[in-house]
């Protein structure tokens, strides 16, 4: 399977582990190049845990499981933060915020007071 971005195909380390990373975006599991990873801000574009947030997702049938917490089911997909109050499905916005605030720990304090 070659980059998601830029098609460069993926190369087998002599030993170690490799260096690139896989992730879920758009509901499909995907690679990103050492290249692309330096090049961009990569982590943004990805499907997200809806659990802990992580970007560590294997796709599954139908569904997601994260390897960092382990949780399965639907991920926050990356389209569909950041476009709140553009109209689209109410359900979805809904929980997708319902989703968000259980990651961030219901924290509603702004930045910079505390
Ligand atoms: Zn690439
Ligand atoms: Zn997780």
């Amino acid at each position: 399977m070659p980059c998601y971005r830029c098609g460069t195909r993926q190369v087998d380390p002599d030993r170690g582990e490799s260096p690139w990373k896989r992730g879920v975006r758009g509901d499909r599991q995907v690679l990103i190049c050492p290249g692309c990873q330096a090049a961009f801000d990569w982590m943004a574009d990805l499907d997200r845990c809806p659990v802990c947030a992580g970007i560590r997702l294997m796709r599954r049938l139908g569904e997601v499981e994260c390897r960092d917490c382990g949780s399965v089911g639907q991920p926050i997909a990356a389209a569909d933060v950041g476009d709140a109050d553009g109209g689209g499905s109410p359900g979805l916005a809904e929980e997708v915020e319902l989703a968000l605030a259980r990651v961030l720990g219901k924290a509603r304090r702004p930045a910079g007071i505390g």
